[in-house]
């Protein structure tokens, strides 16, 4: 059923934490944690705790988490300090765009320049 923990995703067992990660920020229905392969000096991942495999999917079955998705990568910009000098939030959405997890996730990016349009 959507939202269900997936035994073989490996989100679902960083929010189950049978995988280890650097939790930066928790609530009650996201975690935040360190990129493993960071892009920027800023560079976390905002995920619901509920498993959904991209963020339409997410938006179409829980729109409040998606709300706090982005409530939550925008206080890890100011947690972070990246607020002021502009920061960005991105949604990898199917292989072709670069994503590699099934599990919805925005990475939150920063502390250094960011080009327009992204590569
Ligand atoms: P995407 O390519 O948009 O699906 O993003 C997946 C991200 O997850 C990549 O930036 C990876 O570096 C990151 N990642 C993969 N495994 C881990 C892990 N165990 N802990 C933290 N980040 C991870
Ligand atoms: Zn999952």
């Amino acid at each position: 059923m959507a939202g269900e923990a997936q035994s073989d995703c490996l989100f679902c067992k960083i929010v189950a934490g049978e995988v280890p990660a650097t939790i930066v920020r928790e609530s009650e229905t996201t975690v935040a944690f360190r990129d493993i392969n960071p892009q920027a000096p800023t560079h976390v991942l905002v995920i619901p705790k509920a498993h959904y495999p991209d963020a339409a999917s997410l938006a179409a079955g829980a729109p409040e988490i998606a709300a706090d998705v982005l409530r939550e990568a925008g206080q890890v910009a100011a947690d972070e300090k990246v607020d002021g000098s502009g920061y960005r939030v991105v949604l990898n959405t199917g292989s072709g765009a670069g994503q590699t997890v099934w599990h919805a996730h925005a990475h939150v990016l920063g502390g250094r320049g960011l080009n327009w349009p992204p590569g």
